[in-house]
């Protein structure tokens, strides 16, 4: 059975305390590989070896690491297939969505900042003929970076390129649910010749060596994506240390269709940003509203196509639904629909697990499931599900629709569909997440702040943002006279 091994100061090593824990394929049910189970002596280990690469680091000419940062992007690249396959396995996503979408971002990720860090500069004020100020933007240290299962590669590089392309070392925990892509990573890191100790990876459970990096002294800045609850104690505990926190959390998104909108964009594309991923994207819409005139028609056409999708082995071609990412997030999101019912929802297609044959026999999989007839203010609407499960419901005003839109706890992202220009920019100012889409969902320019408002995070991530989260401003005012 293959081993993954940490990687600290530039070598993949077997766990200080030997031991591992069980890495399973969700779409068969069967443990495939061993994660290394990390402590605090592991974490130890990898921030020793970040803090003695950081002079080396954050002082090499930024065409240098730049340099660096493409050759790995390069490497993803060729090893696109490879990369896909393995997301696939250890994710239970269909291939097809992680050659498009999560390998490719992924090498786009590590390009977009090693370009970025070569466009970045800081200010310089000078209000009146005596003084002048400039302000530098030094990399801070040993940065740590923890990231979630649902699109691993894609959010591991999308927090470690600006970390190290602002000039921080790194020690990033991936999510032991879905480890094996940033193993294959570290594989690409030596054979692109990063120099030793300026990222390291350290595997291992949330609790234990997440927590031990978070805690960790010489880790003076945390960038975080993950659940709310996870947020709240990471905070916790890095709060008093006064460490730098960027906070990526859940979020329970609305999708606000207008009765005047292009009616076959807006259904197909909720279709896809409903259930792409099984549902577990943080931008995924799990709650559609719909303008009453045309709530019967969408309700109907959208089933329609829900029950069109084909739900397969992710690495069938024609797969659009895979597994969910393990048995206890299945139970969770089973739970949730027993919750629907209970609170009076209409299950209008989906409900129950989607039996495959074969291979595929004992794996996750959640048909897509939709529910009606629940009021805006129940659990199963307010809490993130996370899963294969959206509610549709209908409303009559403009006014009422933003209230039920901001009525969660989260606001992360929010899609509105109308054709009137007027309608959108006056919704879109009055919901508040820190993404909106109008006539359209996921559409990326990464230089763009990305990041949501109330209990789905703290700070932004892209462009600018998170090179400025990576650096520390320092002002220096001098006396001209
Ligand atoms: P999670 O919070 O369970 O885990 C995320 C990461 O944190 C993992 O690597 C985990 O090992 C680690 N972790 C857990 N406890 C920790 C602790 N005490 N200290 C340090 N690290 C700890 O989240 P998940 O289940 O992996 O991911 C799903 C969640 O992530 C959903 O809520 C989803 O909305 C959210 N998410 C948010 C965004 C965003 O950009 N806002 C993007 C993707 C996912």
């Amino acid at each position: 059975m293959q081993k993954i091994r940490n990687y600290i100061n530039g070598e993949l090593v077997e766990p200080i305390g030997g031991k591992y824990i069980d890495n399973i394929n969700p779409s068969i049910g069967e443990v495939y590989s061993l994660i290394p189970d990390s402590d605090n002596n592991d974490v130890e280990l990898a921030v020793k070896a970040a803090k003695a690469a950081f002079t080396q680091w954050s002082t090499m000419s930024i065409n240098d690491r730049a340099k660096i940062m493409e050759a790995i992007a390069n490497l993803i690249d060729r090893d696109l297939e490879k990369l896909a396959m393995a997301e696939s396995i250890d994710n239970g996503k269909p291939l097809k969505l992680a050659r498009r979408v999560d390998i490719p971002r992924a090498s786009a990720n590590m390009r977009f900042y090693a370009s970025g860090i070569q466009h970045f500069a800081s200010e310089s004020h000078q209000a009146d003929e005596n003084f002048i100020n400039y302000t530098t933007r030094r990399p801070i240290g040993v940065a740590g970076c923890i990231s979630p299962w649902n699109l691993p590669l894609y959010l591991f590089t999308w927090k470690i390129a600006p970390a190290l392309a602002a000039g921080n070392t790194v020690v990033a925990k991936p999510s032991e649910i879905t480890p094996m892509t940033a193993y294959l990573f570290s594989e690409l890191c030596i054979e692109a010749g990063l120099p030793k100790g300026v990222l390291n990876i350290v595997h291992g459970l949330g609790g234990k060596a997440g927590q031990a990096l978070v805690e960790h002294k010489d880790v003076p800045i945390i960038s975080f994506t993950g659940g709310t609850t996870t947020g709240k104690s990471i905070a916790a505990t890095a709060a008093p240390m006064f460490k730098k926190l960027s906070l990526e959390l859940g979020g329970k998104n609305p999708n606000v269709i207008f009765a005047d909108c292009d009616f076959e964009k807006a259904l197909s594309t909720t279709v896809h940003s409903s259930f792409s991923n099984q549902g577990q994207i943080c931008l995924c819409g799990s709650r559609i509203f719909v303008e009453r005139p045309i709530y019967e028609k969408f309700v109907s056409a959208f089933v329609d196509k829900v029950k069109k999708l084909t739900i397969a082995d992710p690495l069938n071609e024609a797969s659009k639904v895979g597994a969910l990412v393990s048995k206890s997030h299945m139970e969770k999101v089973i739970s949730y629909i027993k919750l629907a019912k209970e609170e009076g929802g209409t299950i209008m297609t989906g409900g129950n697990r989607a039996k495959l044959e074969d291979r595929c026999a004992n794996g996750y999989f959640l048909e897509p499931t939709v529910i009606t007839d629940l009021p805006h203010d129940c659990r199963t609407n307010q809490e993130e599900i996370f899963g294969p499960v959206v509610t549709i419901m209908p409303f009559d005003t403009q006014e009422e629709v933003i209230e039920y839109a901001n009525s969660t706890a989260y606001g992360l992202s929010a899609t509105i569909w109308t054709e009137n220009l007027k309608k959108a920019h006056n919704v879109a100012h009055e919901i508040k997440s820190g993404i909106i889409w109008v006539n359209c969902w996921l559409v990326r320019d990464l230089r763009t702040p990305f990041g949501g408002m109330k209990q789905s995070g703290v700070g932004r991530e892209g462009g600018w943002e998170a090179l400025r989260f990576f650096t520390e401003p320092k002002n220096v005012c001098i006396s001209l006279t």
